[in-house]
């Protein structure tokens, strides 16, 4: 079948548009819950490089958790310190982690990106730095922190603050909890885009190739694919997986990117997030998208 993407996303935005506004901004995050709820944007990035949009799609929103894919693909191996299996708990849950005896059971839970923060952080010496300097790279646009995010989440974030801690109390943190815990909160709060961020993660479809070369190998690009299947999603991951048959990942600020293999990438954004954390306008509209598109995974 012949797609015409843009044609696609402006029938798919119409379609969506009766759900723009439900669910809530994270209220957790205080300068979150000031994004207005009736945000809606989302592009696609074809593999040879092409890009469309739609609605807001252009607007700079916080990434929140969508870093944690970018971080888990600069960490390198991070086997011996995080699990790959689905969570039926919340993203920040500490009861999780101490069950786990302190070995996060994927690295999309809070928990497991900050032991993937310390590692890249040992790897580079400046992990949110990292993680700018590769998404800058990749987008050929400057990438930075918002700053006003970073600060209310450093003010709230006592469940990140007790996760590091009880990570670094069972020996598994390399770094200080406190350079840890900066770097992940900044990661997070970078402000990018629907269209930067679908240029981003392209090399997620492109077998570990990105713009400006080879960022993983391919098995690794497989292996973080399958990560995003199984993970991504929070406790919504099983019921996403149902609904769109996608790899993909959730971030509280309302965006969420997911990958159709050999493709392209697609980024949705909109703040109304549902019981899980997961956006209810950005979950219909990838529905949508692969049903008009026939775009999937099996
Ligand atoms: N910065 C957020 C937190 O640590 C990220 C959560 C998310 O997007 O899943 O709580």
């Amino acid at each position: 079948m012949l797609v015409d993407v843009q044609s696609t996303l402006e029938e798919v935005a119409a379609r969506v548009r009766p759900l723009v506004g439900q669910g809530r901004p994270a209220g957790y995050i205080p300068a979150l819950a000031e994004v207005p709820v009736d945000r809606f944007g989302m592009a696609v990035a074809e593999v040879d490089g092409r890009v469309h949009g739609v609605g807001d799609c252009a607007t700079p929103f916080s990434v929140q958790s969508l870093s944690k894919v970018f971080t888990l693909a600069l960490a390198g191996d991070v086997a011996d310190r995080v699990g790959r299996e689905p969570s039926p708990l919340a993203f920040d849950s500490l009861a999780q982690l101490e069950q786990d005896r302190g070995v996060p059971r994927n690295p999309f839970l809070n928990a497991g990106a900050l032991v993937t923060t310390d590692r890249l952080l040992t790897r580079t010496g400046d992990a949110a730095g990292a993680l700018c300097r590769f998404l800058a790279e990749e987008t050929a646009a400057p990438v930075g922190v918002d700053a006003r995010v970073a600060a209310s989440e450093r003010s709230t974030g006592h469940r990140n603050v007790a996760l590091a801690h009880l990570i670094a109390g069972y020996g598994k943190l390399d770094n200080p909890v406190d350079d840890v815990l900066d770097h992940y909160i900044r990661g997070c709060a970078i402000a990018l885009s629907c269209a930067d961020l679908a240029r981003a993660a392209l090399f997620l479809a492109r077998g570990g190739v990105g713009a400006t070369g080879p960022v993983l190998p391919a098995a690794d690009a497989k292996r973080l694919n399958a990560t995003m299947l199984v993970c991504g999603m929070y406790d919504g991951a099983g019921e996403f997986a149902y609904r769109v048959g996608l790899p993909a990942k959730s971030g509280v600020g309302g965006g969420i990117l997911a990958v159709v293999p050999n493709r392209c990438v697609v980024c949705v954004w909109s703040p109304g997030l549902d019981r899980c954390g997961n956006s209810v306008a950005g979950v219909a509209a990838l529905e949508a998208f692969t049903v008009l598109t026939g775009w999937s995974v099996f």
